[in-house]
C-alpha cells in the first residue's frame, strides 16, 4: 500500500487575534481520512493573556469538533449550556448537528499552547439532529508492542490494541496519541476497512520507510493491515487517525458542514440574523460576543468527496475558518 504524505499550509486562525496554525485537511488532494475532515495542528506557541488563543461564540453546522491538546488549557462554553476545561491528553468532542455555537480561550495560566483541532463530519441523517451535548474522556494509556523501544497509545476515539473509548461515534473511526521512544520500531496492527493517517507532531519518525516533516499526515487507504512506525534518535509523538471512508459529498464553507450551497448560505443568513438556530453561548467574556460570517464568495459553493475533490478554488473557501 503506498503513503501519500499531506504537507500543512500555514492559516491565521480566524477571530480578533490571530494564532498561526497548520492545516492538512482539506487539501487539494485529499478531503477525508474517514470522516475526520478538518485537521489543524497549532504550537508549541508562548502565549500569554493577551496573545492567547481567544475564539468568540462563532457557529457550526453538521460536524463534530474534537478537541486534543498536548499543552496548555483552554476553556469552552457552548449553547447547549456546557462550560469546561480541555486539557492535555483528554478529548473533548462536541457534536453541531443542525447547529451550535461556541467559545474557544485559552485561561490566563497558560504559556504555551500545543494541539491539535479536528472536525468530523456526520453522516446525513444526524445533520438534522439537535446538537448533543459535549462529551469529554481521559483516556488511560495502553501499551503497544514495539521493538526494539517502547511506545504507548492514548486511545481517545475507536478502537487500538485492545483498547476501545467509550465515545459514541456515528461511523467507524479512530483517534489516539501514539508516543514513541527514540529509535522504537512499531508494527500497528489496523483495521482493513479503514483508511488512516499519521500526524507528527514532535520528533522524528518514519511511516512504512517515508520520514515525516513537523506537520505532516501521512495518509494511507483502506484495505492494509498494518502501519510501520520508526522513530529518531529523539522518539516521536504522532496522531493516529482512521475511519471506513466517508461516502458522502460535502460542502465546507467557514465553519460550516453541508450538503450543498443552499445549506451553507442558509446557516450563514441564520447566524447573521442572530436567530434560535444556534442557541446563546453565556458567560463569554470577550469584546466580541459574536463572530460575524465572512461574506459568501460570489459564486456556487462545491461539494467535495472522496471521489473527486471540489475544484482548487475550495481550498479557499475556508480562509477564515474558526476551528
Ligand atoms: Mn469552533
Amino acid at each position: 500500500m503506498s503513503i501519500e504524505i499531506l504537507r500543512a499550509r500555514e492559516v491565521p486562525l480566524g477571530g480578533p487575534r490571530a494564532l498561526m496554525v497548520r492545516r492538512t485537511l482539506p487539501h487539494r488532494d485529499r478531503s477525508f481520512i474517514g470522516a475526520w475532515c478538518f485537521v489543524d495542528h497549532y504550537g508549541p506557541t508562548p502565549v500569554n493573556r493577551d496573545t492567547g488563543m481567544n475564539l468568540p461564540p462563532h457557529p457550526h453546522t453538521g460536524l463534530q469538533t474534537v478537541s486534543w491538546l498536548f499543552e496548555g488549557e483552554i476553556e469552552h462554553r457552548d449553547s447547549g449550556g456546557a462550560h469546561g476545561p480541555v486539557r492535555p491528553g483528554e478529548v473533548n468532542l462536541m457534536t453541531a448537528g443542525r447547529g451550535i455555537a461556541h467559545s474557544e480561550v485559552s485561561t490566563p495560566e497558560t504559556s504555551v499552547l500545543h494541539g491539535v483541532q479536528l472536525w468530523l463530519a456526520l453522516p446525513s441523517p444526524a445533520c438534522d439532529d439537535a446538537p448533543r451535548g459535549f462529551e469529554h474522556y481521559a483516556p488511560a494509556p495502553v501499551r503497544l508492542a514495539a521493538e526494539p523501544g517502547e511506545a504507548e497509545a492514548l486511545v481517545f476515539l475507536g478502537a487500538l490494541a485492545g483498547m476501545a473509548s467509550p465515545v459514541a461515534t456515528y461511523t467507524p473511526l479512530l483517534g489516539a496519541q501514539l508516543t514513541l521512544s527514540a529509535d522504537a520500531r512499531v508494527r500497528l496492527h489496523l483495521d482493513p476497512d479503514f483508511e488512516h493517517g499519521v500526524l507528527l507532531d514532535t520528533g522524528t519518525v518514519a511511516v512504512d520507510g517515508i520520514p515525516l516533516e513537523h506537520g505532516d499526515l501521512a495518509c494511507q487507504d483502506a484495505g492494509a493491515r498494518e502501519l510501520y512506525l520508526q522513530a529518531g534518535p529523539d522518539g516521536a509523538r504522532a496522531l493516529l487517525l482512521g475511519g471506513e471512508p466517508f461516502e458522502e459529498q460535502i460542502v465546507m464553507w467557514w465553519n460550516f458542514v453541508g450538503r450543498s450551497h443552499d445549506d451553507i448560505a442558509k446557516a450563514r443568513q441564520e447566524w447573521q440574523d442572530r436567530g434560535e438556530r444556534f442557541g446563546e453561548v453565556e458567560g463569554y467574556a470577550g469584546r466580541l460576543t459574536w463572530l460575524p460570517a465572512p461574506e459568501l464568495p460570489n459564486l456556487r459553493l462545491r461539494p467535495r468527496g472522496r471521489h473527486g475533490s471540489a475544484p482548487r478554488a475550495a481550498a479557499t473557501h475556508l480562509t477564515g475558518t474558526t476551528g
